[in-house]
């Protein structure tokens, strides 16, 4: 993409009424424009960081076996009567009238309608284990929407639901969904550790909330830091491996570590004092199995090998896809900007000309851009014709994590610049020999 005829409208002052600082970013860089309290347009660059963020969910559950698909997002009150959901949700839930005058919702979630989903077609254990997902627009009429897209009111989750004969097979499910989580959060250069939740009104013990750790969470956190030395890293797992998921399982949830809802101090206290730490955390998604609480209300049953009918287990599973935006940001910033990891970066390399209209400079541009175009690289060539400073500041600001800086100097000698935006260190080489850096980089994200 050429700057010159992008949109990406970045502003030069803070905005009064962004609290923290990913919120402040995110307008600034020109990624979100408020709509109404808790609700955004999604401008170019934000939008191509949260289609960054939604394909590595996709893969990372699809590599797990689950089945993507989509369902609406405005869903007929009737299924949510029949769960016993309709009153239960409260205020939190938009309800809306059609002119036939039948009562619909802008879906929170989808238990009900994946449940009836179910129950239509599916008769067989033979037809187990099923887990289906997608990523879809919720809303949720949040009392205090804010943060941004931290806490929006339309914001846009994957949500997964697994089906299986027996608790046991659901808890496979479960720890086939934190396996995968862990996966997903580090593609996007996270640290979100599984923590022991509050199964709420549903209760159970069998439910994790990811965090990221982050001062600004919402989320008062109780850990052993033990727990923020364990990577999963690109290790092979076999998801349909019931050891393998449980022993991964096992190896990320035996420390403490705990939101306040179910902290405990005594159990905390056991901790060698010098491990343990209060923080917060930003919840990015959240797992859950709830056995047969949906199948028994809505009638969701299979046929067991004997010929009995038996209600359906079933768990269902959360990524905040729309907050992680936020969480990335605020787990990875200076006073600059943003600073992407490489997995989730908009653009992949930034392009700075530093003598826009002069021909050895716009042709060594022209060529870099080209050569990452032909290596399926998606750079961001800045060719306006502006002041240094400010190319640099914009760069900066929307946070791409390499740049190469062109200018006649260093062309006289046959070199560009190459920067990384973490560090801030440069380094001079020939124009080839930093598109062949980039490549590498990339390789492997
Ligand atoms: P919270 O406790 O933050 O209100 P929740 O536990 O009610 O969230 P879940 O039902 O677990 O949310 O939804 C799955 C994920 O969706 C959460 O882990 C979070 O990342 C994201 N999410 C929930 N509510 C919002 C919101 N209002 N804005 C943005 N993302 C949200
Ligand atoms: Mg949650």
């Amino acid at each position: 993409m050429r700057l010159s005829r992008y949109f990406l409208p970045v502003l030069k002052e803070t905005p009064a009424d962004a609290q923290i600082v990913s919120h402040r970013y995110m307008l600034r860089a020109g990624m979100i424009k408020q709509a109404s309290a808790g609700i955004y347009s999604w401008l170019p660059l934000g939008y191509k960081v949260l289609k960054r963020i939604e394909q590595i969910v996709h893969e990372e559950q699809q590599k797990a076996g689950h089945i993507p698909m989509l369902m609406p997002t405005l869903q007929s009150a009737d299924l949510w009567r029949e769960s016993g959901r309709y009153d239960d949700y409260g205020q939190e839930m938009l309800r809306i009238t059609d002119r036939h005058d039948r009562d619909m919702l802008y879906g929170p979630t989808n238990e009900e309608l994946i449940t009836d989903i179910f129950r239509s077609y599916v008769r067989s254990y033979k037809d187990l284990p099923l887990t289906l997902y997608h990523i879809q627009w919720k809303f949720r009429d949040e009392i205090r929407p804010r943060f941004g897209v931290m806490r929006g009111r339309e914001f846009l989750m994957k949500d997964g639901y697994n089906f299986d004969l027996t608790k046991e097979d659901a808890l496979h499910a479960y720890n086939r969904h934190l396996v995968s989580y862990l996966r997903t959060y580090e593609r996007m250069g996270l640290q979100a550790i599984p923590m022991r939740a509050d199964g709420g009104p549903i209760g159970g013990d069998y439910t994790h909330e990811f965090l990221v750790l982050a001062e600004t969470g919402e989320s008062e956190v109780f850990y052993d830091s033990e727990i923020t030395d364990l990577t999963f890293g690109d290790r092979e797992v076999d998801f349909d491996n019931v050891e393998q998921c449980q022993a991964v399982l096992e190896e990320f949830t035996s420390r403490y570590a705990r939101t306040d809802e179910t902290h405990d101090e005594a159990l905390f206290n056991e901790i060698p004092e010098d491990r343990r730490r209060v923080a917060r955390g930003i919840e990015v998604g959240q797992i859950f199995y709830f056995g047969t609480k949906y199948s028994e209300a809505m009638g969701a049953n299979v046929q067991t090998a004997e010929g009995t009918q038996v209600p359906v287990h079933m768990g269902s599973h959360g990524i905040g896809v729309s907050r992680l935006l936020g969480a990335i940001i605020e787990a990875s910033h200076d006073d600059k900007g943003i600073i992407w990891p490489e997995g989730v970066t908009p653009f992949h390399v930034g392009i700075v000309n530093l003598r826009q209209g002069d021909d050895e400079t716009d042709a060594a541009c022209e060529a870099l851009y080209a050569s990452f175009k032909a290596l399926g690289l998606d750079p961001l060539y800045d060719d306006r014709d502006e002041r240094a400073g400010g190319k640099f500041a914009t760069m900066d600001l929307i946070g791409l994590p390499w740049r190469i800086t062109v200018g006649p100097r260093g062309l006289k000698n046959g070199v560009v610049e190459l920067t990384s935006r973490r560090t801030g260190e440069s380094e001079e080489m020939p124009p080839e020999e930093a598109v062949k850096r980039i490549a590498a980089i990339y390789e492997g994200v």
